[in-house]
């Protein structure tokens, strides 16, 4: 992976990155156990993993490598405990490494086809209502359609989510291999989604491909937009997105990899609301804070331009009115407080 530039004030740029306060909207669970967390549970449900002794689980080389090392990840979480264990170690190392204050998680139901939807929620609930006692943040949780399954089974998500509804499940989302699965197929489960209330989101665009972000904006009638690197190549929807107002969040390392050039700094450069994100922070691995120096140090972005990623990200939040208004106040208070104790270069 390319490695942050080191330029002169880079340091103190470093430490102001990890120090902000942050949300995290483009976090998938499978990606964010840590290692030893996963190496546990897949010993303690006897499921082998794919290394062997002296090499690293989580080691991956392409993007379809990456997916399926994900599926192995998903296949390890049998019981209610190990997801409830799975999500507090996610958010520890979200909360130690990034500052992380509040985060709404993907997980994929379909992703565990031998454990029921109440089990996988029941026991992402305990764990991250653990995880605000213990810790202080606060999660939410987006149950995400995997796009490479037929458009039957996105509908039948969407309707389990409805069947059993938690106040933490806040909206739907759709993730994996955009190359297999073209977004106009899930149209009903969306809007299934949408007449219950649920919020939506859904990944775009993240090898480039524009006309990917104007069906999942025309089509699927999302909230806000995962990745959306490919916006960059219509500047009419650039246009209607900034207009708008539409919430994208992206996440450095993985625009890297998969655009092979910086263009989150465009996209912000352009008028559009991108929050900064972490996607597989434990698989990649990565680190919010990590992710937001990235971002300042290859794509040109002062202090200024990172703190308003970040209230970007607040915006964008699925919170109701009243907290997320609680949840800006905090955060300009706490950053106003940083940027006195950090006087910037
Ligand atoms: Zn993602």
């Amino acid at each position: 992976m390319t490695s942050p530039a080191s330029g002169a004030g880079s340091a103190g740029l470093d430490v102001f990155a990890r120090r902000l306060p942050k949300v995290e909207m483009h976090c998938h669970l499978p990606g964010a156990i840590p290692v030893e967390t996963y190496l546990d549970i897949s010993r303690a449900n006897g499921i082998p993993v794919r290394s062997t002794a002296g090499e690293d689980p989580y080691a991956f080389t392409s993007f379809e490598d990456f997916l399926e090392l994900y599926g192995m990840i998903c296949a390890v979480l049998r019981t209610r405990a190990d997801f409830e264990r799975a999500v507090y170690a996610a958010l520890e190392r979200q909360t130690r490494t990034g500052n992380v204050r509040y985060a709404e998680l993907f997980f994929s139901p379909t992703d565990h086809p031998s454990v029921p939807y109440a089990t996988q929620v029941d026991g992402l609930v305990d764990g991250i209502r653990a995880a605000e006692h213990d810790l202080g943040i606060v999660a939410r949780l987006i149950p995400s359609i995997n796009r490479t399954l037929p458009a039957a089974a996105a509908v039948e998500m969407v309707e389990e989510v409805v069947a059993y509804r938690r106040d933490e499940v806040l909206g739907i989302g759709m993730d994996n291999n955009e190359a297999l699965g073209p977004p106009a197929r899930f149209v009903e489960a969306y809007r299934m989604a949408g007449r219950h209330g649920l919020k939506r989101t859904a990944h775009a665009g993240e090898r480039g491909s524009a006309e990917e972000v104007a069906v999942t904006i025309d089509e699927l009638g999302v909230d806000r937009i995962d990745h959306g690197y490919g916006i960059l190549n219509d500047p009419e929807l650039v246009k209607r997105a900034v207009d708008r107002g539409l919430p994208f969040t992206g996440c450095w390392t993985v625009s890297l990899i998969q655009m092979g050039r910086p263009v989150l700094g465009r996209m912000i450069e352009a008028g559009l609301r991108v929050s900064i994100n972490s996607d597989d922070p434990a698989v990649i691995p990565t680190d919010l804070g990590r992710e937001f120096h990235g971002v300042a140090s290859t794509e040109n972005l002062d202090r200024q331009a990172l703190v308003q990623c970040v209230m970007n990200g607040v915006e964008a939040t699925w919170l109701d009115d009243s907290d997320r208004r609680a949840l800006r106040g905090r955060f300009e208070s706490e950053i106003h407080a940083l940027q006195a104790e950090l006087p910037g270069e």
